[in-house]
């Protein structure tokens, strides 16, 4: 049994990542393709198909797990909507992929994903109960409860990244306002920096604002390592939304950890050490019952990982 492998695969909507993986979560060959979104879903799982056969090599392949952008059914192996990613309204992934590929497949919100791949694969000191902020494009998030990822009635749980932290806070692309995707995320750090700028606020990112430069969050990072007053108040905001959900996050799951990943955490120290000051300044201190605030360890690789532990799980449960 110790050459039976399992293939994690990570789709996203610029590319996608796939992995052979062993039972020890470890990662013995990567794979990486552009996702050729814009073809339709007939053509991105022929796509994942042709990884499938790259990675597996005539291996003993025991299942196969993929973590996707939502909304989607775990349950039902439907995704609901992909966006950003024309023709995928209701497509029936998880048995699709099982046809084109003849094993079990299992499907996962990719965020969950990621943190199932940190919580299984992490070597974090943790038994049971864990949470992955990851701070990219938005504010991605999964929950691990009991050692299992938390998916709640509707299987839409756990979005951290839409928590409202400020009432009547800037608009979310979800709809709602001052969600904390609105303050904490990579892309919300540098929209805000570029609208004060443009309201007339003082910064030396001004210039290449004006220029109609992309500004980035590594860009306001250095700033604000540099000084800059303007990056150091959006920054330092951030950190203080991220630490109020960190309050939240105490209060209803009560973790062992709650784990900071995705772009923005390569900042490390000036990010996390932040977020825990915050967080510690604004939790109760009744009762010692604070979660660890680490940096996530498996960067870029915990959506497959993740997927891998799934399909793990699926490959041991009775057919
Ligand atoms: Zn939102």
């Amino acid at each position: 049994m110790s050459d039976t492998y399992v293939i994690g695969i990570d789709l996203g909507g610029t590319e996608t990542k796939g992995a052979l993986v062993d039972r020890n979560l470890k990662i013995m060959t990567n794979d990486v393709c552009a996702t050729p979104a814009k073809a339709g879903p007939d053509v991105v799982i022929a796509e994942m198909g042709n990884m499938f056969d790259r990675l597996a090599k005539g291996r003993s392949i025991a299942a196969v797990g993929i973590g996707c952008p939502g909304p989607l059914s775990p349950s039902r192996g439907i995704v609901f909507n992909l966006p950003n990613m024309p023709g995928w309204k209701n497509v029936a992934l998880r048995d699709r992929f099982a046809e084109c590929v003849s094993r079990p497949v299992v499907i996962e919100n990719d965020a969950n994903a990621a943190a199932y791949g940190e919580y299984r694969g992490g070597g974090w000191d943790v038994d049971g109960d864990m949470v992955l902020l990851t701070l990219g494009t938005g504010v991605g998030s999964g929950t691990i409860i009991n050692g299992r990822v938390f998916g709640g009635t509707f299987e839409t749980a756990s979005e951290w990244g839409h928590v409202i932290v400020q009432p009547d806070g800037p608009a979310c692309g979800c709809g709602q306002r001052g969600c904390l995707e609105a303050y904490a995320s990579a892309n919300a750090v540098a929209e805000r920096v570029r609208l004060a700028v443009n309201s007339g606020t003082e910064s030396s990112l001004a210039e290449n604002v004006r220029r109609g430069e992309t500004i980035t969050s590594r860009d306001v990072e250095k700033a604000m390592r540099g000084g800059d007053a303007l990056a150091e108040r959006v920054w330092d905001e951030a950190c203080r939304y991220l630490g109020l959900a960190c309050v939240a996050i105490q209060h209803a799951i009560n973790p062992r950890y709650v784990l900071l990943g995705g772009g923005m955490s390569a900042a490390g120290a000036i990010l996390v050490e932040r977020v825990r000051r915050h967080y510690d300044g604004q939790r109760w201190h009744m009762f010692d019952d604070a979660p660890t605030i680490e940096l996530a360890r498996l960067g870029n690789t915990a959506g497959v990982i993740g997927a891998a532990a799934l399909a793990w799980d699926l490959a041991a449960r009775p057919q």
